[in-house]
């Protein structure tokens, strides 16, 4: 699933083009279909393409996981969930197999959403909040400090890596970016969150932007059919790296499972706690 870097590339892709696919900010949507009633979440399909059409694309931004693009009137929310993807084409491109809905543009450009295991979702509200409003701290907000960040950890039981997890807690992070993060840490994944001191709480959140930002550098992962383009994936320090050597020690990282996610550690630089 796209985590923060892969999604704030999309969102960056959207916004500012890459050619050959133009820039969709200014744009103005002169219809939608939606050909999978489920992909949108609010309002109903047919309100869906009444209320969108004639709106214009005003910013394109990221919050969390979700692409957050900002309309004249409303604002259109999309996850990509699993295998989610937003094609930009020329309208003469017929919908695809995959394709879920596709908003078309005023100059003849479209926008397709394709999503072949169905589990993607576009919301269109006029109070992104609705939506939005429970999710954590940014981790690339300077408002989140090493003091408030130890603060919010101190005050949770749980183990890291499923808090990383939680979107209620922190926003953005996924299973590839929480292993790389408590790696570049030194922190077993195990290791519960109260028990973390000032400084390993500063050093966990100097970590999570360290391999956020890396792999925004690098236009996220691309570790599956689904999201192309991105170089991380060759910068990984554990994820799957099971068996292969740790970057810092040499001991062969493992793999175990963590609230039934697949976990990867080094045993040596992230001793049990
Ligand atoms: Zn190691």
């Amino acid at each position: 699933m796209p985590e923060l870097p892969e999604v704030e590339s999309t969102a960056n892709r959207l916004r500012d083009g890459r050619p050959p696919e133009p820039a969709l900010l200014g744009k103005t949507i002169a219809r939608a279909e939606v050909y999978w009633p489920r992909t949108v979440a609010t309002p109903a399909p047919r309100a869906f393409r009444q209320r969108i059409a004639g709106q214009k694309v005003m910013a394109i931004g990221r919050r969390a996981k979700f692409i957050v693009i900002t309309l004249s009137q409303d604002t259109l929310i999309i996850h990509l969930r699993m295998s989610g993807d937003v094609l930009v084409a020329k309208e003469a491109k017929p919908a695809g197999r995959f394709t879920r809905l596709a908003l078309w543009f005023t100059d003849g450009w479209q926008l397709a959403f394709d999503d072949a295991r169905k589990f993607g979702r576009m919301w269109l509200v006029d109070d992104p909040d609705s939506v939005l409003g429970g999710l954590g701290p940014e981790p690339l907000d300077a408002a989140l400090t090493p003091a408030t960040f130890h603060a919010l950890l101190a005050a949770r039981g749980r183990a890291l890596k499923p808090l990383l997890l939680d979107q209620a807690f922190i926003a953005g992070i996924g299973n590839i970016y929480a292993d790389e993060s408590l790696h570049l840490a030194r922190l077993h994944p195990l290791t519960r969150a109260n028990s973390l001191t000032k400084d390993q709480a500063a050093a966990l959140l100097k970590a999570i932007r360290k391999v956020l930002r890396a792999g925004i550098r690098r236009n996220g992962a691309s570790i599956d059919w689904v999201y192309r383009g991105g170089g991380y994936q060759n910068e990984f320090r554990v994820y799957q790296r099971t068996d292969e050597p740790c970057m810092n020690c040499g001991t062969p990282v493992r793999r175990i499972t963590v609230g039934q996610r697949g976990t990867h550690f080094c045993p040596t630089c992230q001793p049990t706690p």
